[in-house]
């Protein structure tokens, strides 16, 4: 398909679905995004999250220049001083004094410069991604299994299942085009089956033909019944098992030993939902186990994996189409930092760092005799080892520590306490670069150039579309420049990303012989062009491959990448030590993504649309805990433990069990009062993968009552708000904010919110009192411009947020106008959404609701008669509830 001028063909920066965009500079210079019709992974579908990159792509509060110590510094200066530092420090306490922890963000050329200058200069492998939290279990699954990291699928094979298994994993919010792609073929192909396992009822329970509320951390259980069930079954595949593993036997018999008591209990499950999950594995054989961070952020993460693997393995289902275990990984790059040796367990291309030969191999391309010959600290133990005072420099690359990780106001005061940390970053303020004594200005999607993997292993160009702005630089390029002033430039002499792709290239394929799964060595000798040019593939990609039929599926027929060639079917016992039981007076506190947000909101926060759908960090639980906890909808309550609290918005919802509790892990510290769930997350982890387990932390709740609560716009972003409880959200025209105060509205003047709102206008506000139901009102001009409204009620504020917060694109001249500010009517010329639903095409609630009221039946004619669901679907499952609710209502 030809391109229009002007397009530029690369990759979403979000999810691990990978999906390709195009994007388009606009004649007055704004940038319009659309899906790649011609991507493999995503065949022209976005989801809100990729529709709404253009809106991220602001220079407003970007950090376009390297700072040291809070001055603005030259790049010469910053790269000449972390050059001399860590010289130093390699001399005085050796190179394990150094470390780095990198992201999932980075791209492949970038994580390749980082490993190389960690692994092949600094001579440590403290070199750790924030990966680790994210899939560092199926990485170990996968090698204990395999031998290797490999993704045995492909995308396809959910198109071609009969059955699709999906576990730890809220596709519908997390990998919204999989879902897609999966509801399309539930369509195209009826008899086609969906079992969701997760403990909560999450929007994918929409695609489910059986949902099982597993208890937390059950799938272990889960997974070893069905074992057992395949053991007695016809589906037992002897002859693969026979020829092409190793130790099935033991696990069978493990397997077998747990009593349907014993599974009962683990799992949660009656036997009914058991018996028809096992009936449904056992009578379709082309089956798929999606499995995600609801598997891998467990301290049973690396067994649950094997649990899975082994039921694959012992039917011989993996490797053909539409079959097999799949681990579909969060980051865009995950899969790329595995590849390239970000993880401080592995050295590049899938290397093993306590393989001699492996190393050997590695010190000869690199030519370089100072590699490391034992595992690096992996992310807990690295931080740890910084507070401690093992680490005496440590350089963070695009990513948030001080909120993503558990523990997080440890591994806040350990950075602190750190002598030199160096954090490069697009933001000019996070919660970690603000510890940060050297800042370096780095470039952001669509500023960059490189390539990504997804989850299926396809390697897709991310191209730059926009010039760096200020003095931002590849960070590639940085480490580049400090491996060049520590005294190696011959390591380091890359132009280009292009050049260290051609290096990666080489290495992998070097002495590799079928040997290694990853090779991709025919794009060792491509030129620049070639790279530019580079289209979407799957490795491996040998050399001679593009003459080879396109299969790219793993062990159809065994091959595994162990010494004998054969699986090792891993003797996986079911956990002694139940964690997940909430001890009395406790709940179990899950966390995990919103549909609209990213990570710790650093893009995503920029977007108004993707800010309206959830506005304020909450906590989901249900109609009995919040009868035994006395809490109401809406009101205020602290999530505590002994390792500190956090105050969010209660959602009261039967998609959560009684008992548990799920906190998104999107709020900050720059967006919200005290939010950070991951400073309640301990830092345990499994002990194989190292991975932590951020889905089953034992929590209390308590109810806060507070004096009053507020909802208000402003033009601009306030500065220090200083508040006890706020949560700000970027809206059209302004920014949006909820509060809440100790004071009843009666007490509290127009002067509390000049002061904390940073409001400047010579005229006095335009109030309104009720004094009978204890309301305030208040509205600030400057000219005819609205700067802010603050609305204010001794309960929750019934105002229509999205309304409200459209109002700040209005023109207010007369009196009789501003009033309307006050009394915030929706009119007939600008009518009251309601809630955001769908992101993508700004459909509200009430717009749904007017559609159904007038005939409509289904998701599809209120996507005809309003839009909703048209673009991305990820709001289908919401469409699709409220059609139930409105439908039992009118009932
Ligand atoms: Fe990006 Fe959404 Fe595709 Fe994920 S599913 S890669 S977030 S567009």
């Amino acid at each position: 398909m030809t391109q229009p001028s002007n397009s530029v063909r690369t990759a979403c920066p979000y999810c691990g679905v990978g999906c390709g965009v195009r994007v388009q500079t606009k004649p007055d210079g704004s940038i319009g995004v659309k899906g790649d019709p011609d991507h493999p992974a995503n065949f022209g579908r976005l989801c809100s999250k990729g529709t709404a990159l253009g809106e991220t792509l602001g220079l407003e509060d970007r950090l376009l220049e390297p700072s040291i110590n809070g001055q603005p510094a030259s790049w010469d200066d910053a790269l000449d001083l972390i050059a001399a530092r860590f010289s130093s420090i390699i001399a005085e306490d050796g190179p394990d004094a150094i470390g780095f922890y990198v992201s999932g963000q980075l791209l492949t050329e970038d994580y390749y410069a980082a490993n190389k200058l960690m692994k092949g200069v600094i001579g440590s492998a403290n070199i750790d991604t924030n990966s680790r939290l994210c899939m560092a279990s199926s990485v170990a699954g996968h090698k204990r299994a395999f031998g290797s990291d490999t993704v045995p699928g492909i995308y396809e094979d959910l198109e071609q299942a009969d059955l699709i298994i999906l576990t730890g994993s809220n596709l519908a919010w997390c990998h919204p085009v999989l879902y897609q792609r999966i509801l399309s073929a539930k369509q195209t192909n009826p008899a086609l089956k969906v079992v969701l396992i997760d403990p909560r009822r999450t929007r994918t329970a929409d695609l489910a033909d059986l949902h099982l509320p597993i208890r937390p951390d059950g799938d272990v259980a889960l997974f070893l019944g069905l074992l057992a069930r395949i053991g007695q079954s016809d589906c037992f595949n002897a002859d693969y098992v026979s020829r092409h593993t190793n130790g099935m036997q033991d696990a069978l018999a493990i397997a077998s030993d747990v009593s349907l008591e014993a599974l009962q209990v683990a799992t949660g499950l009656h036997e009914t939902q058991l018996e028809a999950f096992f009936e449904l594995f056992l009578s379709n054989e082309k089956t798929v186990t999606i499995y995600s961070q609801g598997v891998n952020q467990s301290r049973y993460g690396t067994d649950k994996v094997n649990a899975i693997i082994n039921c694959h393995l012992a039917t011989g289902r993996i490797g053909r189409p539409g079959m097999g275990p799949f681990s579909v990984t969060g980051q865009p790059n995950a899969m790329g930092g595995r590849e390239v040796g970000g993880l401080a367990n592995m050295l590049a291309c899938h290397m093993d760092i306590e393989n001699a030969d492996h190393r050997e191999l590695v010190s000869s391309f690199w030519d370089t005799d100072r590699l490391p010959n034992q595992q690096g600290l992996k992310a807990i133990d690295l931080f740890d080892a910084v507070a401690k005072g093992r680490i005496k420099a440590l350089w963070i690359m695009a990513t948030n520590p001080v909120d993503s990780m558990p523990d997080a106001d440890a591994v806040r005061e350990a950075i602190k306490a750190c002598p030199l940390v160096i954090v490069s970053d697009v933001q000019a303020s996070t919660d970690t670069l603000d510890l940060a004594h050297i800042k370096l200005p780095s470039l952001a999607w669509g500023e960059k150039s490189g390539t990504v993997t997804n989850s299926e292993r396809c390697i897709s160009r991310q191209r730059a579309v926009l010039p760096p702005p200020g003095e931002a630089r590849g960070d590639w390029w940085q480490m580049a420049q400090v491996g060049k002033r520590m005294g190696f430039p011959t390591l380091f002499d890359w132009q280009g990303p292009a050049d260290i792709f051609r290096e990666y290239a080489a290495l992998s394929a070097h002495e590799n012989h079928g040997r290694r799964d990853f090779d991709i060595g025919l794009w060792a000798d491509q030129s620049d062009a070639s790279y530019e040019d580079m289209a979407p593939f799957q490795w491996p990609m040998p050399k001679g491959k593009q003459d080879t039929p396109s299969e790219t599926r793993f062990f159809k027929d065994g091959g595994f990448f162990t010494p004998d060639g054969k699986a090792r079917a891993i003797a996986v016992q079911l956990p002694v030590e139940n964690k997940t039981e909430p001890a009395s007076g406790q709940l179990i506190l899950n966390t995990g993504r919103v549909r609209d947000h990213w990570h710790t909101m650093t893009r995503t926060g920029r977007s108004a649309r993707l800010s309206a759908h959830l506005a304020e960090p909450y906590c989901e639980l249900s109609p009995s805990d919040a009868a035994t906890y006395d809490v109401k909808d809406a009101d205020l309550v602290h999530v505590h433990n002994d390792q500190g609290k956090i105050l969010v918005r209660a959602m009261i919802s039967d998609r959560v069990s009684s008992g548990e509790i799920f906190v998104p892990f999107h709020w900050t510290d720059q967006v919200s009062a005290n939010a950070r769930v991951g400073r309640l997350i301990p830092a345990e982890k499994d002990p194989v993968s190292g991975q932590p387990a951020s889905k089953s932390t034992q929590v209390s709740l308590t109810k806060v009552p507070m004096g009053s609560y507020g909802f208000a716009i402003l033009k601009e972003r306030p500065d220090d708000l200083g508040l006890p409880y706020w949560a700000l959200a970027k809206c059209k025209q302004g920014w949006r904010l909820e509060f809440a105060l100790q004071e009843p509205p009666s007490t509290v003047s127009a002067d509390h919110f000049e002061r904390h709102f940073s409001i400047t206008t010579q005229s006095d506000p335009l109030a309104y009192i009720d004094h009978q139901r204890a309301n305030k009102r208040f509205a600030w001009f400057g000219g005819e411009q609205l700067l802010a409204a603050v609305f204010l009620a001794e309960e929750s504020v019934q105002v229509s947020r999205d309304f409200a917060a459209g109002l700040l694109a209005g023109k207010w001249d007369s009196f009789a106008q501003r009033t309307q500010v006050i009394a915030t009517i929706p009119g007939s010329k600008m009518p009251d959404k309601g809630k955001i639903i769908c992101a993508c095409m700004n459909v509200g609630q009430n717009q749904i609701a007017v559609a159904v009221a007038k005939g409509c039946c289904s998701v599809d004619e209120v996507g005809e008669a309003t839009t909703a669901g048209t673009n991305c679907g990820s709001c289908k499952p919401e469409i699709s509830e409220m059609l139930v609710q409105l439908a039992a209502q009118s009932a």
